[in-house]
């Protein structure tokens, strides 16, 4: 069994996006920690996040997967954009606090011509800055496509990250399978192949999360451009291989696939019958 669910809006508060997604028949979803693209953050009310929690409780959830904002680049070169980012992930884990077993996500960054190695430094400085031994939540890096200057390309620039960082026990890998496909890992035809060079050079056991997508393009297009289930490159069997594999049983999968409600609600229920078809 995988937990399901997709990305939704904080605009309406916390409990009623675990209300959306008990009616969307998921149990799991992704959230925005602020403006997905202008950076600002809503305060919690407290009594909201409780009663999440409880919902959370009380259907039997899996963790949720909250995601740091696309304008946070814990690498830039310009330096007020890289204070922004740094200011943003600070604030994130602050509030993070109040859903201790949930998982934060956030985009690598790019290097923006300062090249790779430079890139991986700084954002593992930045994690080295903001994690402390009492951190309660576990940040996933993301596995990027490669576009432009993106970090997380590979397996190896992500275990890079990881090895510098002090406290690399809270570190984990957010698996985006649209990502990584057009990262030049071909998971259609060789699944196995690309999940055992994930254990060798990250270990599976890093592998907190799944972003559910096809995508738009080849394999090694290095292009991100997400595509509803099975209407991609990767298609029907292979995103359904994904599902019922024995290395990604019990993990969240978050759907960031080009749809509106009805569309993700027919992506939740689809994946749900293919594991109980199994
Ligand atoms: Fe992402
Ligand atoms: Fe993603
Ligand atoms: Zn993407």
């Amino acid at each position: 069994m995988i937990y399901i669910g997709c990305h939704l809006s904080v605009t309406n508060g916390y409990e009623a996006m675990g209300r959306t997604m008990l009616d969307f028949g998921g149990n799991t979803f992704a959230y925005f920690t602020r403006n997905p693209r202008g950076g600002k953050s809503k305060d919690i009310i407290p009594e909201d996040a409780a009663a999440l929690k409880t919902l959370l409780r009380e259907n039997r959830f899996g963790p949720l997967v909250a995601h740091g904002s696309y304008t946070m680049n814990l690498c830039a070169a310009n330096p007020s954009t890289r204070a922004n980012g740094l200011d943003m992930f600070a604030k994130d884990m602050e509030r993070m606090k109040l859903f201790e077993n949930s998982y934060y996500n956030f985009h690598p960054g790019a290097h923006t011509g300062q090249g790779a190695e430079k890139g991986i430094a700084l954002v593992a400085d930045a994690l080295n800055r903001t994690l402390t031994a009492d951190t309660k939540t576990v940040i996933l890096l993301e596995t990027m496509a490669g576009k432009g200057s993106e970090i997380g390309r590979s397996f190896e620039e992500l275990r890079e990250i990881i090895d510098r960082v002090t406290f690399s026990d809270k570190l984990g890998v957010c698996f985006d399978t649209c990502h990584v496909w057009d990262a030049g890992y071909d998971i259609v035809n060789d699944l196995d192949g690309v999940l055992t060079r994930f254990d060798d050079v990250i270990g599976l056991d890093r592998l907190y999360a799944v972003h559910f997508n096809d995508s738009k393009n080849s394999c090694g297009s290095h292009k991100d451009r997400h595509e509803k289930l099975g209407e991609g490159y990767i298609g029907r069997e292979g995103m359904k291989r994904i599902v019922l594999h024995p290395a990604l049983q019990n993990k969240p999968f978050i759907l960031e696939t080009p749809n509106d409600d009805n569309g993700y609600i027919r992506e939740i229920h689809t994946v749900l019958r293919w594991i109980n078809e199994r």
